[in-house]
């Protein structure tokens, strides 16, 4: 065996206040412990460095899709499977939708939570690109009180985030603000089902009079943390999609990110598929996006 289970602590206070009392008071000696489809993959293999889990995966809060007039507020500890069914998230979130629908196999997604693949950060993780193209935010919760972070400054290098010691993600907003747009998503992996992405993009556009009016555009698998193409972006709003500008393009989305050669895929393969990606995006936005 590569982990005893008796050298591990876990508790289950089943209420936030007394899970965030727990982190303040052993600061980084409790781990929080969601769905475990991280977690336990860690401790399976003997490397799991903490040895007291906090479950969180009971807390009514961190479970419930909130619907507001102007943003929906997911629990953190919400799974791929609330996420795939719920109604409003697949019709204004599809983005979000699909990548739930991809994230592991049906196991997994019965247990794996949103909070629990960003908190994870790797930059592979399958949900990441949309939450930056829908400008979502963080809720962080400590007995400090609560602070609101931007997504898209959350993820601070390889592995890092903004996350305090004693702090839990509580939920993720996402402004009700993009469903007129057209929506593209792609993971390309060794296989369809069960894999971690090579590469996997992100993309909303809207086409008036034949110009695009806005693009956003996140790719993940190919820089140390998830990262939108802001200069491609620039690149393409205010200008026609033309065959001609299409070279422009892929050579933007080239510098824009910082692909490695690794285990799955090298480098020079992700730069590629990143640039087809975005340019199979144009042809669909092109094609079927536009509005007016
Ligand atoms: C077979 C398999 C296939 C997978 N396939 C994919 C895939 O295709 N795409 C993909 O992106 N991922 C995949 N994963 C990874 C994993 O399922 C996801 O990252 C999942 O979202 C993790 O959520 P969880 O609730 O299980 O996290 P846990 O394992 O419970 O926790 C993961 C980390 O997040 C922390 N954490 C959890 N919730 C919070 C919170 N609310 N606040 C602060 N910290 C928190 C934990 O302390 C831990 O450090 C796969 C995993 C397995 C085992």
């Amino acid at each position: 065996m590569r982990a005893d289970p008796s050298d591990y602590k876990l508790v289950s206070p089943g209420n936030l206040q007394a899970v965030v009392s727990l982190l303040a008071n052993e600061p980084a000696q409790w781990l929080p412990i969601a769905g475990g489809t991280d977690v336990m993959v860690l401790y399976s293999a003997g490397k799991l460095p903490n040895r007291k889990l906090i479950n969180i995966w009971n807390i009514s809060e961190l479970r419930q899709i909130e619907v507001l007039p102007d943003r929906i507020r997911i629990g953190a500890a919400c799974t791929y499977t609330a996420l795939r069914g719920h109604e409003i998230v697949s019709r204004e979130f599809p983005l979000l939708a699909m990548a739930a629908s991809w994230t592991g196999g049906i196991a997994n997604q019965n247990r794996g939570t949103l909070g629990g693949n960003i908190a994870n950060a790797s930059p592979a993780a399958d949900s990441l690109p949309a939450l930056l193209v829908y400008d979502a935010e963080l809720t962080l919760i400590s007995v400090r009180g609560e602070r609101q972070v931007p997504y898209r400054t959350f993820h601070t290098a390889y592995k890092k985030t903004a996350l305090a010691a004693d702090e839990l993600i509580r939920d993720i907003s996402l402004p009700r603000k993009f469903s007129g747009h057209f929506s593209h998503t792609r993971k390309v992996g060794a296989r369809n089902a069960q894999a971690i992405s090579k590469v996997c993009l992100a993309a909303l556009g809207q086409i008036l009079d034949g110009v695009v009016r806005d693009a956003r555009l996140a790719l993940g698998s190919v820089a140390p943390v998830p990262v939108r193409l802001k200069e491609t972006e620039q690149l393409l709003i205010g200008n026609k999609i033309e065959r001609s500008s299409i070279n422009a393009v892929r050579e933007s989305v080239m510098n824009e990110i910082r692909p490695i050669d690794d285990i799955r895929s090298t480098a020079r393969y992700r730069s590629a598929v990143a640039a087809n990606l975005v340019a199979e995006f144009l042809e669909k936005l092109s094609a079927e996006g536009t509005s007016a």
